[in-house]
């Protein structure tokens, strides 16, 4: 397994006895800065809960259990937040496969073999409002918290095309989070959406997510897998993966089953 670089974070804290205890036996400052980070176990999400890491915050990794057919990224996540050093890592049930209207929830297909160059028009891999409804659950926690730092991998380069990944909308919530909440009224802080990987293309992630030491093996992106979890390389989310990787030089470590 990879070993995470944690830059001088936790060493500078031991030095300074200024340690308290954390998961995964890595230490966290008492009073330090929490942040929720939106973790769905897939190389985005994993790759922003690394970064939050290293700039200094706890964070507090943040699943939901929307319905979606591919379950087992749930365990990815699971996986990530212990081998990342989360704070802790809840998993939020919220069925959006009540409404269904997405291939990831409903019995619709999902499209397989698109073409990178059709991944503007928007597919029915779209979940409905399903950023608008992860982030409203993560700004709730934050406020409970009292913390103002919310973390999402939403990407405005290598992406299927979702309307709720774009910098625009991130803004606009970041308004609606400041306006809504108690915490945000009476000014005890500004929320914030932090994108890092907004402007970022796959091939930088993999870059980025491998400097960082992410054991990307723990990672799960396929929105199709085969009964035995493997990936099937020919979903949107695999082939901007498979991207990634070949652009990138590194060579992607999970099994696939075409
Ligand atoms: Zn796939």
């Amino acid at each position: 397994m990879a070993r995470f670089q944690w830059n001088a974070y936790s060493e500078s804290l031991r030095n300074q006895g200024r340690t308290g205890t954390g998961c995964g036996g890595i230490a966290l400052e008492v009073g330090v800065k929490k942040a929720v980070v939106l973790l769905s176990g897939g190389l985005d999400s994993s790759t922003v809960l690394a970064i939050a890491r290293n700039q200094g915050f706890a964070c507090h990794a943040l699943t939901v259990a929307y319905g979606q057919r591919h379950l087992v990224e749930l365990e990815a996540a699971a996986r990530v937040a212990a081998h990342l050093g989360a704070a802790e890592h809840r998993v939020v049930r919220v069925d959006l496969g009540t409404f269904g209207g997405s291939s990831l929830t409903a019995d619709i297909p999902v499209p397989l073999d698109r073409s990178h160059d059709h991944m503007t028009d928007i597919p029915s891999t779209y979940v409905p409002a399903r950023n608008t409804v992860f982030l409203s659950l993560a700004l709730a926690w934050a406020e409970t918290l009292g913390c103002f730092d919310l973390f999402a991998g939403m990407n405005a380069i290598d992406y299927s095309g979702y309307p709720d990944c774009r910098p625009e909308f991130l803004r606009a919530f970041e308004q609606t989070a400041n306006l809504a909440t108690k915490a945000g009224v009476e000014g005890l802080g500004r929320f914030r959406v932090h994108a890092p990987l907004l402007r970022l293309d796959k091939a930088e992630i993999v870059r980025l997510a491998v400097s960082m030491g992410v054991d990307l093996a723990l990672t799960h992106s396929c929105y199709a897998p085969r009964p035995d979890g493997r990936s099937c390389g020919r979903c949107d989310s695999c082939q901007l993966r498979l991207k990634g990787f070949r652009e990138a030089g590194h060579n992607d470590p999970l099994p696939y089953s075409p």
